[in-house]
């Protein structure tokens, strides 16, 4: 290969404007007076080339911005170093912009995109006026104090309400990385088209009766605040030492396979950094408790970019004991998702298999902690595009989260278990939550927890056509088991102690 270095471009990008004194207490301390490239190099012409010249990437700790798998193209943010080792091992590559960070690091960003603040007072004006289908709740803080929201969407919002427990809930989040601002985009948009504020989907309503939602448009509120104040290529959190920011990666910071699969990195420095800990961040606790208050049945995580549709799990090899449901329904969404060309649509398929391993991500916390079918969506073909991308990006994923609504309603078994209490001769009954059930042919050996049914006795599955041996177990020993049949329909099971 050939070395392909834009001069051009790069004594452009290096005309800095006068420096200025930074008026921030906090500062990215591993990007402060760096010069950071972003550069696209160019992968082999066929598929395995290109992924092993990313896990070569990925292993060299680079900052992979994204793969566009049409053309081979993989954009990285590296600094002169990382430049020198892609020089040393002759892999060709060109600049596209070179900046020194903390002082020219701000491109200008059209102001329209969302921002941790129009985030807040949209959800809370959308709150006041849709009290009847909508719930907000502050679902933790960050780092710096911000708050972080989640919405419900539901005919049934009120926390007492038993009907809440009788529906299904789908977790949509966006935002994980503080540089992906179409994320909030699409979250958001999910609200106006589900409370009907669009009139895109034909009966809005049915889905707020059938589905409890949930959004989560800007988990990481801190670093959003440093993408629009300070560095907008920041990818990670604002957790800071002294003042001094070096970022969680939080979707490598889930305790789920937490630092298991060279997924992630151990060096703070990196734009992988999991964290000292599983689960050390607020931002990782404040997803996972929404999800631990909700059991969801599905859950939906939006990143850019790529135009990828992924699905569990995140390490080399590995796949859930629902494979086959993953990869159809993978498939479907991806196909069904033109890219941004206009020349093909999204592809599907494992983080390992597209990208490279990841540990400590939030699909696979879903998906393993409480059985959801867990997606994550990787848009656009940048991480902030033109303002006129957003209309067009969102009107295409609505299709996508749309129809996941519907397929997912399609196959999904719900169980009531009802059970009397034990020894009393009394025939009254009452919802047995916290009950085990499991399910043949849902192997769970990678840690997986049991599935449980929720506080009103519901249990909800997505589940592929077939037979299927359910055992479902109290709290007090008691079990039973049935089989079901699962048709491509919707099936609802009573089951009573
Ligand atoms: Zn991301």
């Amino acid at each position: 290969m050939t070395k392909r270095i834009l001069f051009s471009l790069l004594s452009l990008a290096f005309a800095f404007s006068p420096l200025t004194t930074a008026t921030n207490s906090v500062q990215p301390i591993n990007r402060l007076n760096e010069v950071q490239h972003r550069i696209s190099i160019q992968g082999p012409q066929n598929y395995e080339g290109v992924r092993q010249l990313m896990g070569w990437l990925k292993q060299s700790d680079y900052d992979i911005a994204g793969v566009n798998w049409k053309n081979g193209l993989i954009e990285v943010i590296t600094d002169d170093s990382g430049l020198a080792k892609l020089n040393q091992y002759r892999i060709s590559y060109s600049i596209i912009k070179s900046r020194r960070s903390g002082i020219d690091s701000i491109e200008k960003i059209d102001s329209r995109f969302l921002n941790p603040q129009t985030v807040e007072s949209k959800l809370k004006q959308l709150s006041q006026q849709f009290p009847q289908f909508t719930r907000l709740e502050q679902i933790g803080s960050s780092n710096q104090g911000r708050p972080i929201w989640a919405m419900l969407l539901s005919s049934t919002p009120q926390k007492n309400d038993p009907a809440y427990f009788n529906k299904p809930t789908l977790i949509v989040d966006g935002m994980h990385h503080a540089r992906e601002i179409m994320t909030s985009e699409i979250v958001m948009d999910v609200a106006d088209v589900v409370l009907g504020m669009k009139r895109m989907v034909t009966p809005w309503n049915q889905i707020m009766d059938s589905w409890n939602i949930w959004i989560v448009p800007m988990l990481n509120v801190d670093g959003n605040n440093i993408v629009w104040t300070q560095n907008n290529w920041w990818r990670k959190n604002g957790r800071a030492n002294n003042n001094k920011v070096f970022g969680v990666d939080i979707n490598r910071n889930y305790p789920f396979r937490w630092n298991t699969c060279n997924g992630s990195s151990g060096s703070a420095t990196s734009d992988t950094y999991r964290g000292d800990k599983p689960g050390s961040e607020p931002e990782t606790q404040a997803l996972a408790r929404l999800g631990y208050m909700t059991n969801p049945t599905a859950s939906l995580s939006y990143h850019s970019y790529s135009e990828i549709v992924l699905y569990p799990y995140g390490c080399q090899g590995s796949f859930t004991s629902q494979a086959a449901l993953y990869q159809k329904v993978g498939n479907e969404l991806a196909k069904m998702i033109p890219n941004d060309s206009g020349n093909g649509t999204y592809t599907a398929g494992t983080p390992w298999q597209l990208l490279y391993s990841v540990d400590g991500d939030s699909m696979s916390f879903m998906h393993s902690e409480f059985g959801a079918l867990s997606f994550t969506l990787e848009v656009n073909q940048s991480f902030q595009p033109p303002y006129e991308l957003r209309a067009p990006t969102l009107a295409k994923h609505r299709k996508a989260w749309t129809y996941f609504l519907q397929r997912t309603s399609q196959n999904l078994f719900s169980l009531k278990v009802t059970a009397s209490l034990r020894n009393r001769g009394n025939t009254e009954s009452f919802a047995a939550g916290d009950a085990t059930v499991a399910i043949s042919s849902i192997n769970n050996t990678l840690g997986e927890k049991p599935f449980k049914t929720n506080p009103a006795g519901n249990f909800f599955k997505v589940l592929d056509p077939g037979f299927y041996n359910i055992t479902v177990k109290l709290a007090d020993g008691r079990s039973k088991q049935f089989q079901i049949e699962m048709k491509g329909q919707p099936l609802t099971e009573m089951i009573q102690f």
